[in-house]
Parts: C-alpha cells; sequence; structure tokens
C-alpha cells in the first residue's frame, strides 16, 4: 500500500520518532504548525476514524495511553490540543488514522 505513515512504520520514509510500541508510533510532525507539534498513529494500517471497529478499537486507547505518558514528560506542556482530522473537508491529508498533538502556545477556538 503507498501510504506515507506504513512507510514511517515500516523505515521506508525517516522520521523523526520520539516514541515507539508493538503498535504505536509518536513522531514529530515534518510541517509543524505549533513550537510542540508531534504525530500519533496506530502501526496498523487504519484509514481514519470511520474504521475504527470492535477488533482495532484497543488501538485508539493505547494511542491516548502513550499520548498521555509522552505529556507528562518534562519537556512537553502539560496543556495542549489533540486533533484528528477525518476526511479531505475537515482537512485529512494522510489517510492514515493520526493524533496531532499541539502545544507550546496559545491556541484559539473554534479551529477554522
Ligand atoms: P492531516 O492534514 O491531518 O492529514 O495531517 C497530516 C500531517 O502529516 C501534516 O501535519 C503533515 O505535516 C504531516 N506529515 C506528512 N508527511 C510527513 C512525514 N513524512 N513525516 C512527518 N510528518 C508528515
Ligand atoms: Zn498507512
Amino acid at each position: 500500500m503507498d501510504c506515507i505513515f506504513c512507510k514511517i512504520v515500516s523505515k521506508d520514509i525517516p522520521a523523526e520518532i520520539l516514541y515507539e510500541n508493538e503498535s504505536v508510533l509518536v513522531f514529530k510532525d515534518l510541517n509543524p504548525v505549533a513550537p510542540i507539534h508531534f504525530l500519533a498513529i496506530t502501526k496498523e494500517h487504519i484509514s481514519c476514524t470511520n474504521d475504527i471497529n470492535s477488533k482495532n478499537k484497543h488501538l485508539i486507547g493505547e494511542i491516548f495511553e502513550v499520548i498521555s505518558l509522552i505529556c507528562k514528560k518534562k519537556d512537553i506542556p502539560t496543556e495542549y490540543r489533540i486533533v484528528n482530522n477525518c476526511g479531505a473537508k475537515a482537512g485529512q491529508t494522510v489517510p492514515h488514522i493520526h493524533f496531532h498533538i499541539l502545544g507550546g502556545r496559545e491556541l484559539s477556538w473554534p479551529p477554522g
């Protein structure tokens, strides 16, 4: 499958990896929009939240546990935003489920 994030998982494309376990990978976003901007993904290819089901839903819980662990580390502020874009109109450009973790500056609301 021609998926950028699957290629990062398989190490065919380099990324600045912050954390990795059996099912979750966390790496820095290539084009950060905040001083802190990293992505948490499932290693298994799930296209978007519409493809979460009873078989893979545990992976989403694992992602959030990892985010919590990482953000409790000293260098990551405890105030941050988690963003998931599902579908092109919502801003999804990479069709492999991912959660943006944004921090290090004031974040406005509502998003654009
Ligand atoms: P989205 O627009 O929600 O699908 O987010 C995709 C994100 O992936 C964007 O913030 C991109 O900057 C980021 N991105 C795309 N390619 C790479 C890559 N090779 N390494 C790291 N981040 C990437
Ligand atoms: Zn993929």
